[in-house]
């Protein structure tokens, strides 16, 4: 088959490659948005698209799809006792998140996308075809060529497009495994729980009951795994049991009756470090670069905001877009990715020091004191946020988390990554 060129490939429709097309499309770059799945298609996910994903909606003008108004977030440590977080406006993003089902957020943003002149595509991305050691494009899984100037990698989690390009390092990746049912049952609030599998031995993760719309709770299990992909399917083995701990603790009216109802599980890649998100031709957005939060798995809004960040790096220096992107995404998301993942790095295979945390953090008096600052900590919302005490927490944990994270394996190689461009030897 022929050969089609584009400016942009854009590989994945998910929220990180269809917000990339929408931009490039507007601004009247020829955009191919490909994808392997035919949409609308599920996503394994906990469905709630924080308040920075809200803000991208809103600065495109992007219509929020029908869902649920979430705020303040309830958590459940180890011993059952609960803080409750709450949600305040920030200066630059809402203080709520959405519950929309992923098939139908994500195949509104793929419409946004196509109505804005993008042109779509089904197929896998298969085998790399370059030109002059520069990705040029890919043969897709039909025997069709797309070819373009950029290639935008928003193939999720397990990229294809990052591994074509050699710029991921397999062992440094902290993976993470969740899986997630819906059931019916209304939900007062979200509650995400921490707990311990016996006593002072923590479970490596967290399992989450979020409202849904029409009065349906989106329930599931994180777990994380470090550069060991095998242990992923702890989650999945773990989720029956924490069924009966959410009706335990009074979260879940019933044990559901197995097979649990679309059950779907999908790999997290957290914390940027072990990926390198960009070089020469090639652009990382989203999962595929590494961006989920690694203290509580969100990923929606950093696909949105890098996607976004991805198109305007190609549109307003495309002579120098990776290095443009990769300062973006330095200036945006290391103050806390460095901390947050030297930080899940060391914790995960400490199921005691887990334990001691999630204790102590719901602790009587400490968990009320820190509640405000860690609603904005640990949402990475702390750029924006509206000045006040929780701010000056969240700031005062930043403090304490750089002091203490700072001579990590993890915070050198955000150094030699981000703070020596000369290692993107590639030029642009
Ligand atoms: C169980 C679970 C619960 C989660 N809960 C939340 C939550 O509540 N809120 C939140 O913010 N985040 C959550 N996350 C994380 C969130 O799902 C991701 O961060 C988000 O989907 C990233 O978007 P993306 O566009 O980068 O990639 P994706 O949404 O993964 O999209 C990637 C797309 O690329 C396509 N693709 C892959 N390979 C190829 C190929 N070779 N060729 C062509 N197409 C390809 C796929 O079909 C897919 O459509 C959760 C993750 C899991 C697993």
């Amino acid at each position: 088959m022929s050969p089609r060129r584009f400016d942009v490939l854009v590989v994945g429709a998910g929220p990180g490659g269809s917000i990339a097309a929408l931009v490039l499309a507007r601004a009247g770059a020829q955009v191919a948005l490909l994808d392997k799945a035919r949409f609308p298609r599920d996503k394994a996910c906990g469905d709630f698209i924080g308040p920075r994903g809200l803000k991208v909606l809103d600065d495109l003008r992007i219509a929020e799809p029908p869902g649920l108004d979430v705020g303040d977030m309830v958590v459940v440590g180890p011993t059952g006792r609960r803080v409750t977080l709450p949600c305040f406006d920030g200066e630059s993003y809402p203080g709520r998140a959405r519950a929309v089902p992923r098939a139908a957020f994500d195949d509104s943003l793929r419409s946004a996308a196509l109505e804005a002149g993008a042109i779509a595509f089904e197929g896998r991305a298969d085998r790399p075809l370059w030109s002059d050691a520069d990705l040029d494009g890919f043969l897709l899984s039909d025997g069709s060529e797309l070819r373009a100037d950029f290639v935008i990698g928003a193939d999720g989690a397990t990229s294809r497009v990052a591994q074509s390009a050699g710029l991921v390092e397999g062992s440094r990746v902290l993976w993470g495994f969740a899986v997630r049912c819906y059931l019916d049952q209304a939900v007062a609030l979200p509650a995400i729980t921490l707990w311990e599998e016996t006593r002072w031995h923590a479970f490596p993760g967290y399992g989450w009951i979020f409202p849904g719309p029409g009065a349906t709770a989106n329930v599931g299990v994180g777990i994380g795994t470090l550069a060991d992909r095998q242990a992923g399917a702890g989650a999945v083995r773990m989720l029956p049991a924490f069924l009966e701990h959410l009706v335990h603790l009074g979260l879940l009216d019933r044990t559901p009756v197995l097979p649990l109802p679309r059950r779907l599980g999908g790999w997290l890649k957290m914390g940027m470090v072990g990926t390198t998100p960009a070089a020469g031709r090639v652009l990382l957005v989203g999962d595929a670069a590494g961006l989920v939060n690694p203290l509580q798995g969100e990923g929606i809004a950093q696909a949105m905001t890098s996607g976004r960040a991805a198109a305007e790096a190609v549109l307003v220096s495309p002579g120098r877009a990776a290095a443009c992107y990769r300062d973006g995404l330095a200036r945006t998301h290391l103050p806390y990715q460095r901390i947050t993942a030297a930080g899940h790095a060391a914790l995960v295979g400490r199921p005691r020091a887990v334990a001691a945390v999630g204790r102590l953090l719901t602790a009587p008096v400490v968990g009320d004191a820190l509640a405000g600052g860690w609603g904005i900590f640990w949402n990475e919302l702390l750029d924006g946020a509206a000045p006040g005490a929780a701010r000056r927490v969240a700031t005062a944990s930043t403090w304490l988390g750089r002091a203490v994270t700072a001579r990590t394996d993890v915070s050198r190689w955000f150094t030699d990554t981000y703070e020596r461009p000369a290692l993107f030897g590639r030029g642009r």
